[in-house]
């Protein structure tokens, strides 16, 4: 039974076993430490690529944040600091020693003018309205602080004469005209249309006033004082007066249906906003 050719036989089986075994450790080891090499050398860049990626760092998200905050505020800053955006009422007079650069507007007689930007609009939408069969005219515009009190005394004394006492004639001239240094149309800014016109039809029927509703906001000019509007202007409803704001600040307030008051109180809101985030995420 104990074959030597069996014996032999056995004998290279066990080494041909451990000769596989071995090979196969050797291979496992090389792949290992292959395997390693590979992918140390392969997630290192993936690694940094993963870092210089801004859409997933968090750091880099915060600075993209504050950034368009910081542009957010300049922004509503800016707007609230427009001099075409001076809040001019009962509260607010002119400021001392106020100064305007007058342009005499053209579609008059001469005697009227307005600050030279608000001119420049003005004519256009005078031209505009002349082209779709309008032939409007200007009660007033730009008012010296004389101007304003003549105004102010004529509207006082037809009250008086109408039986109202000293006081409530004070008090209705205000709320009808604004007192001497409260008006707007000291700033050169805003102008009056005769309230005959407003009921003017052009050529496809349109009413002046509706027409003045639909388009004078496209030339910067906005409605102060609105049906409804008293307690934000102080001031009766006047569908006459329109103010110059700049055509940026004229379209954005008739888009939100505000008053001047309203609508610098609407960027100081937003003011305080971007402020706060600012500061919130500075701290981050
Ligand atoms: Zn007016």
């Amino acid at each position: 039974m104990n074959d030597p050719k069996n014996t032999e036989s056995r004998l290279a089986l066990v080494g041909l076993t451990v000769l596989v075994v071995c090979s196969f450790l050797a291979f496992a080891i090389i792949f290992f430490d292959a395997g390693n090499l590979f992918s140390s050398s392969s997630d290192t860049p993936s690694t940094d690529q993963v870092s210089t990626d801004e859409s997933s760092d968090p750091s880099d998200k915060i600075l993209a944040d504050i950034a368009e905050a910081k542009e957010k505020l300049e922004e509503f800053q800016g707007r609230l600091d427009s001099p075409y955006l001076m809040p001019v009422n009962e509260q607010s007079p002119i400021p001392e020693g106020y100064t305007v650069d007058l342009m005499v507007l053209s579609h008059t007689d001469g005697s009227l003018s307005l600050d030279k930007a608000a001119a420049s609009a003005m004519n256009a939408f005078l031209a505009s309205a002349e082209g779709v069969g309008y032939h409007v005219s200007l009660e007033a515009a730009y008012r010296s602080e004389a101007q304003q009190q003549k105004v102010y005394d004529e509207k006082f004394k037809s009250f008086r004469q109408a039986g109202y006492s000293v006081t409530e004639a004070k008090e209705l001239a205000t709320a009808a005209v604004g007192s001497v240094n409260h008006s707007e149309h000291q700033l050169g800014l805003a102008v009056d249309f005769n309230p005959k016109d407003l009921e003017q039809a052009g050529a496809d029927g349109t009413l002046f006033k509706d027409y003045l509703k639909k388009n004078i906001y496209k030339f910067g000019f906005i409605l102060s004082y609105p049906a409804g509007g008293q307690d934000s202007t102080g001031r009766d409803p006047n569908g006459c007066h329109y103010r110059y704001v700049g055509l940026e600040i004229a379209e954005d307030m008739n888009n939100r249906g505000y008053t001047l008051t309203e609508y610098r109180g609407y960027l100081q809101n937003q003011i305080t906003y971007y402020q706060q985030q600012i500061t919130m995420l500075e701290k981050q």
